[in-house]
């Protein structure tokens, strides 16, 4: 048996992320679903010390932790060797492969590093933008991110995208979009771009860990990642309590009462989950009325389990990662007065910031949020030629699955226009 344990949960992106990183080493890994099961969600929290989040993982006698830290050692280059530590045949790579970032699954992988199109991101946007220039015969390279699949891969239930009357599980509709771009021939690598050279062509993407790709255009997808509040405990109560992916994390607090923080559709659609397994939701909002559809606020408001504390602001997080979160100290906006929430999980969803940070220093304009604007050419073109955008890293104001599909669309099309413009000297 291997020595290598992910503890897991149905329906986590997070726990995705983790499988799919340690499958691109070729590790020999042991998945145990805690999902449904009390006395392995219990057996989970005992061996990880306490953390109430899913992925836990283990190498060896190694406690790892989530995918972030999966992550953080794959970036300083500790993963391999720790893997090869604790599973020493499974972690060879393979004699003749020196290109192991690639999904093993990969039929069709290209042996240099040149792509027509290579893709960044893969949400919605980057998805269906991989699904249109796969079939114009681009052979897409995606680089999907830290975080495969985007937004919709911790959301729930997608009640709004067409086609699908019954709703849909965010997770299975970027698998589909997924599916659907390797029919095709895309090629989809788990990878985070962290330098991009588009002063000349053809542009070069340098991934973590050094990797380098170049391509003809390229299509930035890298949509945007989930806020924080910025007080005291916030982060050191990750994964203690606090959390940012109710869909990951909700199963660990059943029974016991709970806080979302927000009064946006996000912030609501999480409360209203998190009543199917805590013992009670306290919402706790900034303003007297929230930011979300009136079909979310009235369907929230109507829900006995949910309690909200209208016009507060969330000061500190109380506890340690040995006692998890006590309380979520608020102070009230009008009055200043400060008080303790007892809970034992708190689920921030506040929106998002838009994940430019890789445009910074290029020629690309980048709004005071970040998001990138409009040039002198409409967008999906940016002021670079041959580097398109698309989804949520411009798009402040829908920021739904559709239109970041939409806008996917939209830059495929582009991209395959002004390819062959260029093939033909226009
Ligand atoms: P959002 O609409 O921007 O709402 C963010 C909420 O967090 C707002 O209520 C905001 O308060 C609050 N907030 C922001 N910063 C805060 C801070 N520092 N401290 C405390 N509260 C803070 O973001 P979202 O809810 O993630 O939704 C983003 C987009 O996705 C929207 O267009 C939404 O319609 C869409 N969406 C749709 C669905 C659905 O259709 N089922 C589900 C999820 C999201 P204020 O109200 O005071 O600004």
């Amino acid at each position: 048996m291997s020595d290598i344990v992910i503890y897991t949960k149905t329906f986590c992106g997070y726990c995705v992320w983790a499988k799919r990183l340690l499958q691109s080493k070729d590790a020999d890994f042991v998945e145990i679903n805690v999902s449904g099961d009390r006395e392995l969600i219990q057996q989970m929290i005992e061996r990880s010390g306490g953390r109430r989040t899913a992925p836990q993982i283990f190498i060896g006698d190694v406690h790892v932790g989530g995918y972030d830290q999966l992550s953080d050692l794959e970036t300083r280059g500790e993963l391999e060797p720790l893997l090869r530590e604790a599973a020493p045949a499974a972690a060879d790579p393979p004699a003749d492969d020196n290109s192991t970032n690639f999904q093993p699954d990969q039929e069709d992988a290209v042996s240099d590093n040149h792509r027509p199109v290579i893709i960044l991101g893969s949400g919605c946007a980057g998805l269906t933008a991989a699904i249109y220039t796969a079939r114009a015969n681009l052979k897409p390279l995606v680089i999907s991110g830290r975080e495969f699949g985007g937004q919709l891969y911790t959301t729930t239930e997608v009640e709004n995208f067409p086609g699908f009357p019954e709703g849909v599980q965010g997770p299975d509709l970027i698998e589909n979009m997924k599916a659907q771009a390797e029919r095709f021939g895309a090629e989809i690598m788990i990878g985070h771009a962290e330098t991009l050279e588009v002063a000349e062509q053809p542009f070069g993407v340098v991934l973590e860990g050094g990797a380098r790709y170049t391509c003809d255009a390229l299509i930035v997808a890298t949509g945007a990642s989930s806020k924080e509040i910025g007080v005291p405990g916030e982060l050191d109560l990750r994964g203690y309590g606090v959390s940012t992916c109710a869909t990951c994390d909700a199963a660990f607090f059943r029974d016991r009462p709970i806080a979302v923080v927000g009064g946006g559709d996000s912030a609501l659609e999480e409360a209203l989950f998190l009543t199917k397994f805590a013992s009670k939701v306290t919402i706790l909002h900034r303003r007297d009325e929230f930011r979300a559809s009136p079909v979310m606020a009235e369907r929230a408001l109507a829900n006995d389990r949910i309690e909200v504390v209208w016009n507060t602001r969330v000061k500190e997080f109380v506890g340690s990662s040995k006692t998890g979160l006590q309380a979520v100290r608020t102070v009230d906006v009008h009055s200043g007065e400060e008080q303790d929430l007892t809970v034992d999980g708190c689920f921030i969803a506040i929106g998002h910031d838009p994940n430019t940070a890789i445009l910074r220093g290029l020629a690309i304009d980048l709004d005071d949020l970040g998001y990138v604007k409009e040039g002198d050419r409409p967008l999906p073109h940016t002021a670079i030629e041959g580097v398109f955008v698309a989804g949520d890293i411009h798009d402040h104001h829908y920021r739904q699955a559709i239109t970041a599909a939409g806008y996917g669309c939209r830059a495929a099309l582009d991209t395959e226009r002004w390819l062959t413009n260029r093939l033909m000297g226009a």
